[in-house]
């Protein structure tokens, strides 16, 4: 059994544990990652690796795949510890103040400060309510766009009224032959901006619309029936070859909710300091909530140091919190 005990242990490898990571190297803590995805990088890669995500500061166009290297990299500066494959179920506080994680598979892990980078926990979007939709899923009916190029010349519809979907027609605007866009209700929930772009894109936008039914054969659609809510237009046919349904994502929490910290509205509340209701215990990125909160990759890269400051006052009372910069200034000196 590996008792060695890390000053942090961050759950969760996404972009918030991640850049957190980095930070927590950069203050010369003990750190290890632990994430029960067999790779890094969270919801980046694992539902839009080839989404060019354009909200992060200094990066006006970079792919998921592109922000997550990057991240990575970054992440891996000061050789934190990583373990791939394993989901925490159980955090405890033992007699000697410091925190022991149990995984499902057994293993235990120790630290003095606990980082709960998790997001909304284990993920899984909300699947098309039909009982054909099995036999065309993961073959021409998706749940997220993850390779544009399975895109290329085909007819694609993509049901759904949020920023997903809004993102996912205008991406493949140029790339797909042609692109339907569905949805239960006449206004859509993107971003103004995207969905002013909507308006004028060679995007066929129909509403209220919703999927009827699913003709195809060996898990190919080649027909989408389409049903008009009010009926005041009857169904549709579409001859279709690829359906990306954005029906929006289920969230399991669990383990996470019996661990005892406070939640609010299925996420965990946290101080000014990212603190949670248990001392030593953090939470930033998506699962972390107070007021106002921003639930994007760039709010979690604030949330990081916030909290790593926090947990190196813990760690290392007699130190200072202070903003310390990255930048060295040493060649500049010598210049000069
Ligand atoms: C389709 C889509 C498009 C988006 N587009 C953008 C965009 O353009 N710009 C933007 O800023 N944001 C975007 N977002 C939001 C952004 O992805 C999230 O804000 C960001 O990923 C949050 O990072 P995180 O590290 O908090 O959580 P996540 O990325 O969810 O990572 C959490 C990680 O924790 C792991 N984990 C969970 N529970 C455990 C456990 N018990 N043990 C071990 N590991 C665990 C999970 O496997 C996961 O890998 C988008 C989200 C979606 C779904």
């Amino acid at each position: 059994m590996n008792e060695e005990i890390y000053d942090v242990t961050i759950i969760g490898g996404g972009p918030a544990g991640l850049f957190a990571a980095f930070y927590s190297g950069m203050r010369e803590m003990k750190t290890k990652i632990i994430e029960y995805l067999p790779y890094l990088g969270g919801k980046v890669p694992y539902f839009y690796p080839e989404k060019v995500i354009r909200d992060i500061g200094g990066i006006a166009h970079a792919t998921g795949e592109e922000v997550t290297e990057q991240l990575v990299k970054q992440a891996m500066t000061f050789d934190p510890a990583v373990v791939l494959g394993e989901q925490v179920v159980d955090m405890q506080r033992m007699e000697d103040g410091n925190f022991q994680l149990v995984s499902s598979n057994g293993n235990t892990h120790y630290s003095k400060t606990i980082m709960l980078a998790t997001g909304f926990g284990t993920l899984h979007s909300v699947k098309l309510d039909h009982p054909e939709a099995v036999y065309y899923e993961e073959k021409s009916l998706h749940y997220t766009v993850r390779k544009l190029a399975d895109y290329y010349d085909k007819h694609v519809l993509i049901s759904g009224g949020g920023n997903s979907a809004v993102d996912w027609a205008l991406e493949l605007e140029n790339i797909a032959k042609s692109v339907t866009l569905i949805h239960r209700r006449d206004q859509f929930k993107g971003l103004e901006s995207s969905v002013t772009k909507l308006k004028n894109a060679r995007v066929n936008v129909m509403t209220p619309y919703e999927i009827k039914e699913l003709h195809g054969t060996d898990g190919q659609i080649k027909k989408v029936t389409l049903k008009h809510l009010d009926n005041a237009a009857g169904d549709k046919e579409l001859y279709i070859d690829r359906v990306v349904v954005n029906h929006g994502f289920q969230i399991n929490l669990e383990p996470i909710t019996s661990w005892g910290l406070e939640m609010i509205d299925g996420m965990i509340a946290v101080d000014s300091s990212m603190q949670t209701s248990v001392e030593g215990v953090f939470a930033i990125g998506d699962i972390a909530h107070y007021p106002n909160k921003l639930g994007l990759i760039a709010g979690a890269f604030n949330e990081g140091p916030i909290a790593v400051n926090h947990a190196k006052k813990i760690v290392a009372p007699e130190d200072p919190v202070n903003h310390l910069f990255s930048t060295n200034f040493a060649a500049f000196t010598e210049e000069e």
